[in-house]
């Protein structure tokens, strides 16, 4: 377990801002909510979706050595038994059998050696009920066709590596890309988790941005160690505190694998340093139990050597939602305002990131000045995500904008429909520079536009 960290736990204050400004929702809410399943509203599916274009953009369309790719959800069951996933993706579980509830069988919560009558149930309190540990599966599984016998089962996809491997000949050969190179996809991916939790931080349905790096064996580890440093340099570039990100060397590799590590982020209070991303060498163990399981050859002939080989992969593997959970944890803050009696709430996120771009306000309801801002506000639309908002007193827009935090707040005032200038303040300075109405398609773009 995480010791307790140096930055403040600011999950609960976050929850109910999500809820309230739209960024995240419980799923099914009205319902009573379903566990650990979270749905995206109108600000929040926009911040993620920045993340993964952001992704995207790194990892395959700035480059010419990966490929996009986007396998289906549902694959044939033999996957997940080469994967190694229906015999080995288990978590050892512990069942009451009073209360019915489950637990990890590392729950530091139960008291007691579980299956002996002096373990006791941490939720219930009775003792002797609880079971020895089990394994459970965790992925979720359903039928394919009209009939619900074994025959039928397959799998929601626990990772969406596997749609990658399985189509490695298919893009080397569509693209006749020679190694090294990669192929990168982001999709949804199920377990069923036991001790979700943590708002979106763990969830039983998640998005996975992963990429595999196919390599000639005995170059894996320089690969290994360059996509290491590009994957630190990518969280980095979104404007996580570089202080709040480390390595975390796996210290007990699965059998198969050469070398892992995590990238950890701080996300504060007790859960503190957590994973993020991991960075895998899987020496050719993916490839070469699908060639086992399918009987098809899934070798690389290396031309200019005349050599036939098994790549080895490098992964990485990365959540979408973990990730747009660390930028808001990096993000939020409340502060004082110099000179104002009113503290505010601010998500200080990257303005590349941010949902909205610029909030644009009339700062009256009068004299022409909402009609100009609505021009400017549809003019700025085409471009980016923008905000209108006519309501109340100035500051309190303002207020409202840092809270979700759009970078720009640009304010249409008397000055303004004589000069044809407007103001634009910036969410981190407070400070205010008047800009011509007919400039700030540019302005706002060259702001906004991620670091290189
Ligand atoms: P953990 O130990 O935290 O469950 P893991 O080691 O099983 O994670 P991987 O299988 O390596 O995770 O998955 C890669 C990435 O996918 C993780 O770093 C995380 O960002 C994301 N991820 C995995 N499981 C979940 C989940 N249940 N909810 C949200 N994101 C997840």
């Amino acid at each position: 377990m995480a010791s307790v960290s140096a930055h403040p736990d600011v999950m609960e204050k976050l929850v109910s801002l999500a809820k309230r400004r739209g960024f995240i929702f419980q799923s099914s809410e009205i319902y009573g909510g379903t566990g650990s399943v979270w749905d995206y509203g109108p600000l929040g599916v926009e911040l993620k979706k920045n993340v993964k274009d952001r992704w995207w953009h790194a990892m395959v369309r700035a480059r010419d050595d990966i490929e996009g790719l986007d396998a289906a959800i549902l694959m044939h069951p033999r996957v997940w038994e080469a994967s190694g996933h229906v015999a080995g993706f288990t978590d050892p579980l512990i069942d009451c059998r009073n209360c019915k509830r489950r637990f990890r069988a590392d729950d530091p919560a139960i008291k007691g050696t579980p299956g002996t009558p002096d373990a006791q149930c941490p939720v219930c309190g009775s003792k002797g009920t609880l079971s020895e540990p089990r394994l459970f599966n965790l992925m979720f599984k359903t039928f394919m066709g009209p009939m619900e016998e074994s025959a039928a089962i397959v799998y929601l996809r626990p990772e969406t590596a596997q749609g990658i491997f399985v189509n490695f000949l298919n893009v080397q050969q569509s693209t006749r890309q020679k190694i090294p190179f990669g192929i990168a996809q982001i999709g949804k991916a199920f377990r069923n988790e036991i001790t979700p939790g943590n708002f979106i931080f763990r969830t039983r349905e998640f998005e996975q941005m992963e990429m595999q790096f196919f390599v000639e064996p005995g170059t894996d580890e320089e690969h290994f160690e360059y996509w290491k440093a590009q994957r630190m340099e990518w969280h980095r570039s979104l404007g996580l505190a570089p202080d709040r990100l480390r390595y975390k060397p796996h210290e007990q590799l699965a059998h198969y694998a050469r070398a892992a590590a995590d990238i950890e982020f701080d996300f504060g209070g007790s859960l503190g340093y957590q994973e993020i991303e991991g960075i895998h060498n899987r020496s050719d163990f993916d490839l070469g139990r699908h060639q086992e399981y399918s009987g098809k050859k899934l070798e690389y002939f290396d031309q200019p050597k005349n050599r036939r080989y098994i790549p080895y992969v490098i992964e990485t593997s990365v959540g979408a939602d973990r990730t747009t959970l660390a930028l808001l944890v990096n993000a939020y803050r409340e502060e004082e305002v110099p000179g104002e009696t009113e503290g505010r709430t601010v998500l200080g996120l990257a303005p590349s990131i941010a949902p909205i771009k610029a909030g644009v306000f009339p700062l009256v309801k009068k004299d022409g000045m909402p009609e100009m801002a609505e021009r400017v506000a549809n003019d700025l639309r085409r471009t980016f995500p923008i905000f209108y908002d006519d309501g109340g007193a100035i500051g309190r827009r303002y207020r409202r904008q840092d809270e979700v935090g759009t970078p720009f707040g640009i304010t249409i005032d008397g000055q303004s429909t004589q000069d044809g200038t407007v103001t634009v303040r910036d969410r981190d300075t407070l400070q205010q520079v008047r800009v011509a109405a007919d400039q700030l398609r540019g302005y706002i773009a060259e702001r906004v536009a991620p670091a290189e």
